[in-house]
């Protein structure tokens, strides 16, 4: 479904961007995007895995100057909760959120600080073109509400750094698998929709960039703790030259009773088999 919000009222990016001197700063990872070809493409990736948008609550982390939040809220987004750090968007944001009325909700904060999930019931999503300064920290924290409910989001659409995407969907073996490609893995199904070069961003910059796709899966009642997945795939990783025999001294008994060779180095060990010694 698509909605006619009032675009043709709206000024072009561009011109927000200035009215309001919303000159990128890097230290807040400010890489805009104001293809809105691009920001269409990455909502309906998103309404692709997650089905029509009406009924759902999307929150969009930097909206920044407002493309996605504009292609988010004429796919049908039923509402748009949009967490922005820089006071200057918030302002450059004002024209959308009259156009948008009740749908779009501006909040002006720091998004590792805020509990999204408190913000508005479910069925809620993700979806944002993150600052790549603070990107893995906030998704390790959505990872961990997806622990404790894997209902809290029904999917997630998050831009990032290329490298980290492909750390992300690594598979054991691979140099790039580690810690994120356990607990990413572990709690949710990936899915590389694809990606976009540095060109497309404004001002571009040094890598390319990837949409990467999460859906929650239903985990056993008997899954570990997220700490406990997080303690051994930090002790793994953080020594990962070295056999398991001496990274993970502790789960000994565990290499044993699950039949683990314990010489093997830990970018050798499979998702479920970090999973299994995290549960003993
Ligand atoms: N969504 C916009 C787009 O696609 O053009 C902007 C994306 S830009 C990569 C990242 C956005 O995140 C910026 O608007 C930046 O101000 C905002 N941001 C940075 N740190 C933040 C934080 N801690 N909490 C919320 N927003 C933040």
């Amino acid at each position: 479904m698509t909605m006619n919000l009032d675009f043709d009222t709206l000024p072009p990016l561009r011109e927000v961007i200035a009215e309001h001197n919303l000159r990128a700063q890097k230290s807040l990872g400010q890489n805009f995007l104001l293809d809105l070809n691009m920001t269409d493409k990455i909502v309906r990736h998103a309404s692709d895995i997650s089905g029509d948008l009406s009924g759902v609550t999307v929150f969009e982390i930097g909206p920044g100057p407002g493309g996605l939040t504009r292609s988010l809220l004429k796919a049908g987004a039923e509402k748009v909760i949009a967490v922005e750090y820089d006071e200057r968007a918030v302002q450059a944001l004002q024209g959308l959120q009259e156009a948008a009325g009740k749908r779009l909700e501006i909040i002006h904060g720091d998004a590792l600080e805020i509990d999204l999930m408190g913000l508005a019931p479910g069925p809620r999503m993700i979806v944002a073109n993150l600052p790549y300064n603070i990107a893995t920290p906030l998704l390790i924290n959505w990872l961990r509400k997806i622990r404790s409910d894997p209902t809290s989001y029904q999917s997630m659409s998050l831009m990032f750094q290329k490298e980290v995407a492909q750390r992300l969907a690594a598979a054991p073996g691979n140099k790039t698998y580690g810690r994120l490609s356990v607990i990413a893995g572990w709690l949710c199904d990936i899915n590389m929709a694809f990606d976009l070069p540095a060109s497309a961003f404004t001002p571009p910059p040094k890598v390319t960039s990837s949409v990467v796709q999460f859906i929650p899966k239903t985990l056993p009642d008997d899954a570990p703790s997220f700490e406990a997945v997080e303690k051994i795939t930090a002790a793994a990783f953080g020594q990962r030259r070295k056999m398991i025999r001496s990274s993970l001294k502790d789960y000994k008994a565990g290499f044993e009773a699950l039949g683990i060779d314990e010489t093997i180095r830990a970018e050798e060990l499979s998702i479920e088999q970090y999973i299994q010694l995290a549960a003993l």
